[in-house]
This record gives structure tokens, sequence and C-alpha cells, in this order.
């Protein structure tokens, strides 16, 4: 069984649907009064509906990623050009990016971690503890709790 995205139990019936314009996994009793947009009959429908959205909502790139860019990209020794023309992308496309002047898309930030060994995209953090509400402790002392005892146990 599935957990609802709203409440956490877990439920046997689970639903997608919209709730201020965000698509949410949530059980029967959640869903009232919220825009069902599909029923979600089993595990794999579940993750599925999970999924497109953590990659659609929950990337983003980091604040100082031209400065990043930059940095690696000197620390490596590659010109502007040759990165660019490695990555498939024109040479004033990536100035763009590195003097912060347009955000990388997706998979332009990809490419550029990827080549230079950096992190520019990061995910869920403030969507994912919003959505624990108070269960976030919790489950971060639980783990932790288990990670000592496994320690211990070695
Ligand atoms: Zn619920």
């Amino acid at each position: 069984m599935e957990e609802c995205d709203i409440c956490g139990r877990k439920a046997g019936n689970l639903y997608l649907v919209e709730i201020e314009g965000a698509q949410m996994v949530a059980c029967a009793e959640c869903s009232k009064g919220a825009k069902i947009i599909d029923q979600l009959r089993t595990t794999e429908q579940v993750q599925q509906a999970r999924r497109p959205e953590k990659q659609a909502e929950e990337s983003t790139i980091v604040e100082n990623y031209g400065k990043i860019i930059r940095d690696a990209r000197e620390s490596l020794g590659i010109p502007i050009k040759v990165l660019a023309e490695k990555l498939n992308e024109t040479e004033s496309d990536l100035k763009r990016v590195e003097s912060q002047h347009t955000l990388p898309r997706d998979k332009l930030a990809k490419k550029l971690e990827k080549e230079l060994g950096i992190k520019l995209i990061v995910k869920e953090d403030a969507k994912t503890s919003q959505r624990a509400y108070g269960k976030a402790d919790q489950v971060t002392l639980g783990d932790a709790a288990v990670f000592k005892d496994k320690k211990q146990g070695v």
C-alpha cells in the first residue's frame, strides 16, 4: 500500500488529485473537495503519478550557478568555446549562463554537471519538507537511529 501525500496514512484507495495547482496522491478522505484527476489502482500507477511531478517541479538550479560553471570550467582549463562545442551549445548561450543572464535549461544543466563534475540541480527539499509536515522530524530521528544501530552492530 502507498501513502497519502497529504495525511501520510497508507491507503488502499488512492487518487491523483489537483490541489492549488499541484498534483498529489491522496487517500479517499483527503480527496474530498479536491479535483480528482485519476484513480490510482496499483502501486505502479501511484509511482508513475508521483514521478513526473518531481522532475518537472522540484528540480531547481543552484543560486550561484554561473560562478560554479565558470570556476569548474576554468579549473579544468577548458575555453568556453571548446565547452560549447562539446556540449553542442552555442558559445553565446554558455556565456549568458555563466554570467547568470539566463538559467540553463534542465538538459543543459545536466550536460554541464556531467562534463564539469559539478552539481547544478537541487531537488526536493522545500517541497518535501512542506509535504511531510510534522512527520519530518520523526522520520529523520528514526533514520538516524537505524544508521547508528547499524554502525554499532558492525
Ligand atoms: Zn489522506
